[in-house]
């Protein structure tokens, strides 16, 4: 950890969709990151920890959102609960009503509308988030019970649990596995960033993806740039890609090859970068490229225009 005061930098990395290597290539990037903690922002599907095999210091629930319950004592049986509910989670039990918590959405109108005030509507617990600590640093995840929403919220509880544990123990940076996509997970994930890394790769949904999520960092004012990742299984898409970039102002911080040592790195539970490796001394260089980025105002300010119409003799192939 550094004694020095420095600005704390979030580097978020994401991808218009998901299957793009990019949690693969966060864990490549964790085991160079130095006095930095990790951050697994893909609550939905979170698998950094697969790579990063962290060891929970401090665990605790996620309570988002509300669940209706009927107090059957105080409930006259009158059935409105069940009529207003427009998610049937109401149910009548013959003896009584009750709501099924896996049905209800939290909307609070049966307990609004219930005559007798014989509801209650306390928080749900909806899933659960860790302080855990990992070979290369501390690392905040969570995971979402199955069903269960408010994912945007849980991704900025993890966020500033990432900030305060870096502020209060002194790391200088945080490096997020955002969620893919361009929904509220995503903008949670950007909201506060010094930088974004897009992961794209070489094909049509990669460049329409890379289009998307490049609109909403500009919406944002957030500096970004590129990796292309499996460059290689489409040169001629990687080209047209970087043309388009050059033509957008977008930076490429580089590209990755398609390296069975990724793969191997991966079954092992390890990062790419802990094998010495070509494809090591390149995801190096990238992660250097991403280190030393420094955005000029006016890339990171300018305006979003939509693309030019895709040319298919240029970018031909889905991976
Ligand atoms: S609206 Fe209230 S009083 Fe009526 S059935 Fe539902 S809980 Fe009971
Ligand atoms: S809170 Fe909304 S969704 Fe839940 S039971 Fe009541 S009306 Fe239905």
């Amino acid at each position: 950890m550094s004694d020095a005061k420095q600005e704390l930098r979030e580097l978020v990395v994401i991808s218009g969709k998901g299957g793009t290597g990019k949690t693969s290539l966060v864990a490549a990037f964790a085991a160079l990151a130095q006095n930095t903690v990790f951050c697994d922002l893909d609550v939905d599907v979170p698998d950094l920890h697969i790579i990063l095999r962290p060891k929970p210091r401090i665990s605790s629930p996620f309570m988002g959102g509300n669940k209706a319950r009927v107090r059957s004592a105080d409930c006259i049986r009158c059935g409105q609960c069940k009529d207003v509910c427009r998610f049937d989670a109401v149910r009548d039990k013959g003896t009584g009503y009750e709501v099924d918590e896996a049905l209800c959405e939290g909307c609070g109108v049966c307990v609004a509308l219930c005559p007798e005030k014989a509801m209650d509507f306390p928080e749900a617990r909806c899933g659960e988030w860790h302080i855990s600590q990992t070979r290369f640093g501390p690392m905040l995840h969570a995971a979402l019970a199955p069903g269960q929403e408010n994912s945007g919220r849980l991704v900025s509880l993890l966020k500033k649990e990432a900030r305060d544990l870096a502020k209060k123990e002194g790391y200088t940076t945080i490096l997020c596995d955002g969620s893919p996509g361009i929904g509220c997970p995503v903008i949670s994930s950007l909201a506060g960033a010094t930088v974004a890394v897009i992961v794209t790769e070489p094909s049509l949904s990669g460049r329409h993806d890379l289009e998307r999520v490049a609109g909403v960092c500009r919406h944002f004012r957030l500096p970004f740039g590129l990796v292309i990742n499996r460059w290689d299984l489409n040169p001629e898409g990687s080209a047209a890609l970087e043309a388009f970039c050059r033509d957008s102002g977008i930076t490429v911080f580089g590209r990755i090859p398609f390296d069975a040592d990724m793969l191997r790195a991966t079954a092992q539970s390890l990062a790419a970068t802990e094998l010495h490796t070509q494809l090591r001394d390149t995801i190096v260089q990238l992660w250097q490229n991403i280190c030393h980025f420094r955005p000029a105002t006016s890339v990171t300010l300018r305006p979003y225009i939509p693309a030019a119409p895709l040319l298919p003799d240029i970018i031909t192939s889905s991976l």
